[in-house]
């Protein structure tokens, strides 16, 4: 059962279904549903029962048959890279669901970088985003991770920021810099922040000095 508090890791196994290279060194990784979460959530992941865990947003809705997870390999980390290597078929010791970043129907703007798309991706597949702004920022184009989809649904509600190239189309620069070229932040909105250190702690910033009040702001760093 999915709670909004920290739960003890007791690890389960579970039989990888998919694992999917959906761009240079980002894989989407799943398994059979078993738990029910609320959108937003974590999941613990280990290749082995003793093994200490990584923690993973879920990338899926929340009434899908599979769960999924998006991850970036790190070359030289502990488990990423032994993960992207997993086939269909093998196993990987998933916890309970849990964490307190979650989404509702209430306005909403979703800012993230990389990989921290992840949870807002969740939220969308689980029927959110007709209230909710999501912006994303990434270096490369191919980084847009379920982009078509995205861009079909939510429309101009889908904001694609691009740091190192451009389509014509993006907005050609850092999420940060988009923010800051913002005439005003609507009230009455929450104000989401998901992926690396460096991007919430920037985007909170610019957000508090655009008059956003701190308890409006709601981050959840990949560190
Ligand atoms: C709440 C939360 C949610 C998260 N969700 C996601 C997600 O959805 N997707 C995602 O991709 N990540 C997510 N993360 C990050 C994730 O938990 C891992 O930290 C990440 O995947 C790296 O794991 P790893 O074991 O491969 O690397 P690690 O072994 O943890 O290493 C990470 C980096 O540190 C370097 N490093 C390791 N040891 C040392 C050392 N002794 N000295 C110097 N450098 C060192 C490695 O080279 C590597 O680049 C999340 C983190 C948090 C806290």
């Amino acid at each position: 059962m999915a709670s909004g508090k920290m739960e003890e890791a007791v690890m389960r196994p579970v039989t990888l279904i998919r694992n999917e290279e959906i761009s240079p060194r980002v894989h989407l990784i799943s398994w059979r549903r078993e738990d029910d979460f609320l959108p937003g959530q974590v999941v613990k992941l280990a290749l082995g029962e003793g093994e200490t865990p990584r923690i993973y947003s879920l990338c899926s809705g929340n009434r899908e048959e599979e769960m999924a997870v998006l991850f970036n390999v790190r070359e030289e980390g502990s488990l990423t890279p032994r993960m992207a290597a997993l086939r269909p078929g093998d196993r990987l010791y998933v916890s309970a669901p849990y964490g307190t970043f979650l989404g509702d129907e209430a306005p909403a703007w979703w800012i993230a970088s990389g990989t921290g798309i992840a949870p807002f991706y969740s939220m969308f597949r689980s029927g959110l985003g007709s209230h909710h702004l999501l912006v994303h920022g990434v270096r490369y184009l191919n980084q847009f991770y379920f982009g078509e989809e995205l861009q079909r649904e939510m429309g101009s509600r889908y904001v694609r920021c691009c740091s190192r190239e451009g389509d014509g189309e993006v907005f050609q620069g850092r999420l940060t810099a988009w923010l800051q070229q913002q005439a005003s932040f609507p009230s009455g909105t929450r104000y989401y922040l998901c992926g690396n250190p460096l991007m919430v702690v920037e985007a909170r910033d610019i957000l508090i000095a655009g008059g956003v009040p701190w308890g409006d702001i709601v981050a959840e760093i990949y560190f």
